[in-house]
Order: structure tokens, then sequence, then C-alpha cells
């Protein structure tokens, strides 16, 4: 019998993590999958921060920390945001949490009453619909599609904003589309946020340092919403952490206070030696992550280049983030090997088994008519990817 609450039952399990296990297995039984599936820089965390981590091991770093997270790591961050973004913010404004994951969590889990509604993009990132649900919230979905960029205009948002709403979700660099907001887009939708003071925004910036268009613009910047902000970024994607578990957000004092207050209950401060690999990160040499971003940018030009000349797929050249997000809804309805194509999951499942190469259906992120690939992974593994996926899809008639 299932005795699970309502709250489970209702939430979707996360299709990323679902689709990267699935590769794991297939990998494990000796199939020579690609994975494209899961978003992770392919990269080691570079060294200074391990030999960082290494030190507080044995310095003994090994208790807890303030559930906010230990004072220089909140000092490394207020210095990060107004040197790298130009923003002010105090210590007491910065919560860290064991990834951004838990920062966006824990921000909707403070703002969000029962019947409050969140606006969400769409693509979306999979996981935010469902963290609104688990806070009883209605999540609104505003769609953006591929003629448009992946972005929504302020006529979109204006029309989706109703008594009701409590939040707009807003990611940028995307994930799933890689597409990048500009100031003056940005501006445009703070335009239409001043004029509705009880709605906040939940900026999710992880992607921040892989952006091929130049600098970052977060929504913070504008003067007359900053007190309405809450940015959300960590170190998992720019500085090769994902394990680490090391995300923040920085807003408005009272908001913060509530994170904390909903840690000290939940999970208390992230981990210790993750902290202060953390601080050496946002201290340290920047090398790397310019680096990173370098070998990221090449292998978008590539991937861009080569799913291009794959018939059947419309692509958008992404600005940031790892992530292509080809429209393929041409192959809808079309079969091969025994089995018809129907959706986004099922031409997944197909490249899957049959080309060996690991994506993820759109579906979940609230676009049925795409696939994501993530190319954060090396310039062979991109090409023998997209040939195998050309060849699949040329198979389906
Ligand atoms: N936001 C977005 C848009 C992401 O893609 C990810 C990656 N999983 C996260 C947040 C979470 O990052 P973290 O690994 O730091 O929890
Ligand atoms: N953000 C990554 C992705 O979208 C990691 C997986 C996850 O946390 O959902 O693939």
């Amino acid at each position: 019998m299932n005795t699970l609450s309502n709250r489970l039952n209702s939430l979707s399990p996360s299709a990323t993590l679902a689709m990267s296990q699935k590769s794991a297995e297939l990998k494990a039984q000796g199939v020579d999958v690609i994975n494209l599936s899961v978003g992770e820089p392919d990269f080691n965390t570079p060294e200074h921060i391990k030999e960082a981590a290494k030190k507080a091991i044995d310095e003994n770093w090994s208790r807890y920390s303030p559930v906010a997270g230990y004072p220089s790591l909140r000092n490394a961050i207020v210095a990060k945001l107004k040197q790298e973004n130009g923003l002010d913010y105090t210590a007491a404004q910065i919560s860290c949490a064991n990834g951004a994951k838990q920062s966006v969590c824990n921000t909707i889990l403070t703002l969000v009453n029962p019947g409050d509604e969140v606006i969400v993009p769409a693509p979306f990132w999979v996981s935010y619909p469902e963290m609104v649900k688990l806070a009883e919230g209605t999540p609104v979905i505003v769609a953006a599609g591929i003629e448009q960029d992946f972005k929504i205009t302020p006529e979109q948002l204006e029309a989706a904003i109703t008594p009701k709403t409590k939040a707009l979700i807003l990611c940028s660099p995307s994930n799933p589309t890689g597409s990048v907001y500009s100031k003056e887009e940005l501006a445009a939708l703070a335009a239409v946020l001043v004029r509705h003071e009880q709605v906040y925004v939940i900026a999710d910036e992880i992607y921040e340092h892989i952006n091929y268009i130049g600098r970052h613009e977060s929504i913070a910047q504008f003067p007359e919403l900053k007190e309405r902000v809450v940015i959300v970024n960590g170190v998992s994607k720019a500085y090769a952490m994902t394990g680490w578990r090391i995300g923040f957000i920085a807003g408005p004092e009272w908001i913060v206070k509530g994170v904390n207050k909903l840690q000290g209950q939940y999970t208390s401060g992230p981990c210790s030696v993750s902290q202060k690999a953390a601080e050496a990160a946002y201290i340290g040499t920047q090398e790397p992550v310019e680096e990173m971003r370098k070998a990221f940018e090449r292998r978008r030009d590539l991937i861009v280049r080569l799913a291009k000349e794959v018939p059947g797929f419309e692509v958008n050249v992404p600005q940031g983030a790892f992530y292509l997000f080809p429209k393929c809804s041409s192959f809808y309805g079309k079969s091969a090997h025994g089995r018809t194509v129907n959706n986004s999951d099922e031409l997944a499942m197909y490249l899957l088994e049959v080309g060996h190469v690991a994506c993820v259906g759109g579906t979940s992120f609230g676009a049925p008519e795409c696939i994501r690939m993530s190319y954060a992974t090396s310039d062979e593994n991109i090409v023998e990817a997209i040939r195998r996926i050309k060849e699949a899809l040329a198979e389906l008639k």
C-alpha cells in the first residue's frame, strides 16, 4: 500500500538525474553510451581549491558551521558580488546551502504560501515547478518558444501577473536553452515588476560565468527592484564543483533570515570542508574559470555547427550555459526499429537505445517540442554523439 504523503505523490522525479542514471546503468552493462544528459562540467576542480579543502581537513574544519555558512565564506561572496556584479550586499544578506538547488528550494519554501502563484518561464529547469508544488504553490508557466529565443517578453510577464503572484523564477543564462537576457531585456522585465509590489524575483544565476556574449547581467542591478530580488548562485558550474554542494542566496535580510530559520531546522549549515573550498574558489585566481568558459565556447561552436547539419533539427544558438536545445518535433509520429516516436521523451529513449546517446526529452523542461543535449563533454564525444544522433534520426520514416 502506498502511504507516501500527497506532497510526495504529486512530485515528479528529476528527469535530468533519471536519464543520467539510466545512461550509467547501460554503461555498466558494457554499452558504449555517450552521456549528454546531465548538466555538469567534465573538468576537475582546480588544484588550488582542492588544496584549500585538504588544508581545511588538516586544520580540523570539521564541526558545525553557522547555519548561513562561515562569515569568511559569506564575506568572500560579498566581495565577489561587489567586484564581479557591482552589487552591494552585507554578509547578513548571504545564506549558503547544499548547492544552488537547495538555495532555490529554500527561497521558495520561505516565500510561498499554499495557493500562491509563481511564474515560471518555459523552457524551465526541471526542478522549479516541482519545488513550487512542494511549497503548495501553483506554478504558472509562461511559454517562450524557439522563435522568441526562448525568452519571455514584458507583455507576457504583465499578462501572467495576478494578485496571487508571489514570485517569478528567472534563469539567465538558462538551463535548458542557453539563452541569456540582455541588460535591456532585464530592464524591460524589471519595469513590469516594479508596478507589482507583491512580486519577488528568484534570479538563478548559477551559469553566470558560462556566458559567451560578455559581462553577466543581473536583474538585481535595478535599484527600484533590488529589495525584491533573491540572487541564487554557487560554485558548482563556474568552478567545476558540482559534488561539493555549495550554493548561496543574496537578498533582502528578512528573506535571508527566513531561509536561515528553515535551514536551521532542516539541514544546518552546509559541509564545512566544502565551504572552505568554496571560499578559496571565490578568493583565488579566476583563471581556471575563464579557461573552462573558453572550452565551453569552443564546444558550443562545434555542437551548433554539427547539429545544424542534422536534417529535421531546428537549432538555436545558445549564448551561455552548456546546453543545446534543438526543436525536434518534426520526428514525432515517425517509426524505425519497430517503434514509433511520439514525443520528446520517446525520442530521447530512441536515441539512447538505438544511437547510444543520452539526452533529456524536453517535456520535463516544459518544452515537449525540444530535446536537451549537454555539451559539457569532450570534442570527440560531441562529434561522435552528433554522428550517432544523425544516423539514428535518418532511420525514422
Ligand atoms: N539551477 C540550475 C538552473 C541548474 O541547472 C542547476 C544544476 N543542477 C542548479 C540550479 C543546481 O546547482 P547545484 O548543483 O549547485 O545545486
Ligand atoms: N542542473 C543539472 C542538469 O540540469 C544537474 C542535474 C540536476 O540537478 O537536475 O542536468
